[in-house]
């Protein structure tokens, strides 16, 4: 009996034993490869010794896991890459859920609205406090087609608030097309540049056919004079002509400094850079100019250091320089005692040349607008002495193009004095681009018509 009993026993720790190694130590094994495998470890399973079909299903576990470090790979890259179109994108990207939360937004978008840290997660309302932006991406989750939206928005940047322009397309996120979308994608383009670009054109063209205007009815009026009759009086017939043509040369006058100004602004303005000695290209403006000089009685007083070094310029281009800012500066002097001061001197790398003279000045609030196209202080003075309101526009995008610049230092009343600075040497770069002039101003009082 007792033989029994243990013979009994010892089977049954045997029966166990063998249980244990064949299929419960390999059972518990496999249990904790399924777990390591469900928290993301894809590393390959290694498998306990076992029954058999535990070797199948470790098999099969091995393949499963292959798969899921092919599929997590993959995963990555695509998200690598995705943050790489994101992140390289000059448009802004927004993705929104239904309720309006912000899931996405990549850099582009934070920069144009100037947002810093990270917004994901927080309300596009609270974020964004516009209605319109709301509207339409509510709009986009009822629609299948994408919805438009242009709108504008008040952004703190370095020069205080600036309103910049915007065009959104907002299309719904609808992964499966049984369900209902999930969300939207925003794809926001900032063209505020586009919208003053516009802006400008149409001011341009308000001003030059007010500007061409002016002379050509001018024209009109005297020859229907003439044709009405003055003709046959040779004395008035002769006034009436000389008045024409001076119109007649204000027009071509301001043809050929439009054509100039569009020269300089085109993308090509071709300089023909040499050295160039400021001294004799003085000299050669002032004798083109004696003419008039003596007319006013003005006195030149040029101050020239003789070891002034040569610039690097286009020669041709400093002429109109010198000669536009000595032209205003004689128009403008004093009548009764008319003094005009060239001077110059180095500064490091650069040249800075004066042009003062002892007129009227320019009002102060005038002075941030004077390099404007078609800017003029007094208008019907500028007109009178034969301006176009365009020279220090011309004047100001020469010298940009030789990398220096152009300024007026003038107190009401004690003359002005203008200056520019040019680099001794240009920059072996392509010349400097002419950025976005500001508008100018629409000249509002018609001529005399003398
Ligand atoms: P304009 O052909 O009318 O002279 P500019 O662009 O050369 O046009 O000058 C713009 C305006 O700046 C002029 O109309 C004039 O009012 C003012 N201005 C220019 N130079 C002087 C100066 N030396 N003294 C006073 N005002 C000046």
């Amino acid at each position: 009996m007792t033989w029994t009993l243990v013979t009994l026993l010892a089977l049954f720790l045997l029966c166990w034993r063998w249980a244990y190694v064949q299929w419960i130590r390999p059972a518990r094994h496999f249990r904790r490869e399924v777990a390591r495998l469900a928290s993301g470890d894809t590393r390959p399973v290694v498998a306990a010794p076992g029954a058999p079909l535990f070797r199948e299903a470790y098999r099969n576990l091995n393949h499963l896991a292959d798969r899921l470090q092919e599929v997590t790979l993959q995963a990555t890259h695509e998200s690598l890459n995705l943050r790489a179109i994101l992140g390289s994108m000059v448009e802004g990207v927004l993705i929104v859920d239904r309720s309006g939360r912000i899931l996405l937004a990549n850099d582009a978008l934070l920069g144009m609205f100037r947002i810093e840290g990270s917004i994901a997660d927080r309300s596009m309302m609270e974020v964004f406090r516009d209605v319109e932006i709301r509207r339409a991406l509510e709009e986009a989750l009822k629609v299948t087609e994408p919805v438009a939206l242009y709108f504008s928005k008040e952004i703190s940047g370095d020069s205080g608030l600036e309103t910049r322009h915007y065009e959104m397309s907002a299309v719904e996120l609808r992964p499966n097309p049984q369900t209902l979308p999930t969300g939207v994608l925003a794809v926001i383009h900032e063209v505020t540049s586009t919208r003053v670009l516009e802006s400008l054109r149409r001011d341009l063209v308000v001003n030059v056919s007010h500007e061409l205007r002016t002379p050509l009815s001018i024209i009109k009026g005297y020859v229907e004079t003439l044709l009405d009759g003055a003709i046959d009086d040779p004395k008035l017939a002769r006034r009436f002509l000389k008045i024409m043509h001076k119109h007649g040369e204000r027009l071509d006058l301001l043809i050929a400094d439009l054509l100039t100004l569009s020269r300089l602004e085109s993308g090509n303005p071709r300089l023909h850079l040499e050295p160039v000695d400021l001294t004799r290209c003085l000299q050669i403006v002032t004798e083109r100019m004696e003419l008039r000089l003596n007319e006013r009685g003005t006195k030149l007083t040029i101050d020239f250091p003789p070891d002034l070094p040569e610039v690097e310029a286009d020669v041709h281009r400093l002429d109109q320089v010198f000669t536009n800012l000595l032209d205003n500066a004689i128009k403008y002097t004093s009548k009764s005692e008319s003094r005009v001061t060239v001077s110059a001197r180095r500064e490091n790398d650069t040249v800075i040349i004066r042009i003062a003279d002892n007129g009227p000045g320019v009002p102060l609030q005038d002075q941030p607008h004077l390099f404007e196209r078609f800017y003029r202080v007094q208008k019907d003075r500028s007109r009178d002495a034969g301006g176009t309101g365009l020279g220090l526009s011309i004047v100001k995008h020469i010298l940009l193009l030789h990398h220096g610049s152009v300024w007026l230092e003038s107190r009401p009343g004690e003359g002005a004095a203008f200056h520019f600075r040019l680099p001794i040497t240009q920059p072996s770069e392509e010349p400097a681009r002419v950025s976005t002039p500001r508008p100018g101003r629409v000249a509002d009082s018609p001529d005399a018509g003398s």
